[in-house]
């Protein structure tokens, strides 16, 4: 089997910002094995939504946060590829997550397990097994956040394991150079979607803030994100490796 198209595989891209990535892609003629957790409701309509653009979508379960499961995972990704007449893919990001806000003296170990599980271990090891599939030439994009460079207080885990990731982007990139996999991390500044319980676009005060700290005086929305992620996995931006990218309109500059 040879490689024939451009394919994304994006975890976590049945909401928010995973979601808005897959679209820009597609408009972009690449094709999309997207994930999402419990909600497949909202990956099928992604999945219609890509398809209306033309190119092929699959979706797949996962959590992020069970390395048990990414063989299996490894073998869905594998078949769904195979369907496809084709046995790698380009481009994978690293997105899935959800947030927990807890004060540094009341997180509870089981909380701290729960973010490192999904936001690091995970990421870690889930690329790890997919690296066989992952073309040689392909693209990573691990997201991180602002909170890994400023400090807000309640995040102290969550930043904790995003700033683990972005010490990974770094590592990986390094060591994937000899096949020319280009690994990047994108830290978003606060967007408006589900996250955090969407604090950050249904809580007028956290949006105000959000926009009183930021240089471009507005919380960002998803449409701030997705075509930046399809812009950094294309060509035009092939150079650019092992960096750490805030998107976040000029956050607590
Ligand atoms: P959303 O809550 O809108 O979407 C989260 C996505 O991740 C959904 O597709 C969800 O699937 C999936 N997901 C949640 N938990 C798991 C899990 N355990 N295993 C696999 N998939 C899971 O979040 P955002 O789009 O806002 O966040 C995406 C990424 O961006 C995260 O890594 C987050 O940390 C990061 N980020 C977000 C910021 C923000 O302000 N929004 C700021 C900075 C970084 P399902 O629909 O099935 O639940």
């Amino acid at each position: 089997m040879s490689h024939t198209a451009n394919i994304a595989l994006i975890t976590g891209a049945s909401r928010g910002l995973g979601r808005n990535t897959a679209m820009h892609l597609a408009k972009k003629g690449v094709d999309i094995i997207l994930t999402y957790h419990a909600n497949r409701g909202e990956a099928d309509a992604a999945a219609a939504e890509i398809s209306a653009l033309g190119r092929r979508a699959a979706v797949l379960q996962l959590d992020s946060g069970d390395v048990a499961s990414f063989a299996r995972f490894a073998a869905e990704t594998r078949a769904v590829l195979a369907g496809w007449g084709c046995d790698r893919f380009d481009y994978l990001v690293n997105n899935a997550g959800t947030g927990v806000w807890a004060p540094f003296a009341e997180t509870s170990e089981a909380d701290f397990d729960h973010l490192m599980n999904i936001h690091f271990k995970g990421v870690y090891f889930l690329t790890q097994k997919l690296l066989p599939l992952i073309s040689d030439g392909g693209r990573i994009v691990n997201v991180s956040s602002g909170l890994a460079r400023f400090t807000l207080p309640g995040f102290s885990a969550y930043a904790a394991m995003k700033g683990a990731v972005e010490v990974l982007t770094r590592y990986q990139a390094k060591e994937l150079g000899a096949r020319g996999i280009r690994v990047n991390t994108v830290a978003p500044g606060a967007i408006e979607t589900d996250f955090a319980g969407g604090s950050v676009r249904d809580n007028p005060e956290v949006n105000r803030h959000t926009a009183s700290q930021t240089a471009l005086g507005r919380a960002g929305l998803p449409d701030d994100i997705g075509p930046m992620i399809a812009s950094l996995l294309s060509d035009d931006n092939r150079w650019i490796n092992g960096q750490r990218i805030e998107v976040s309109g000029g956050a607590y500059l």
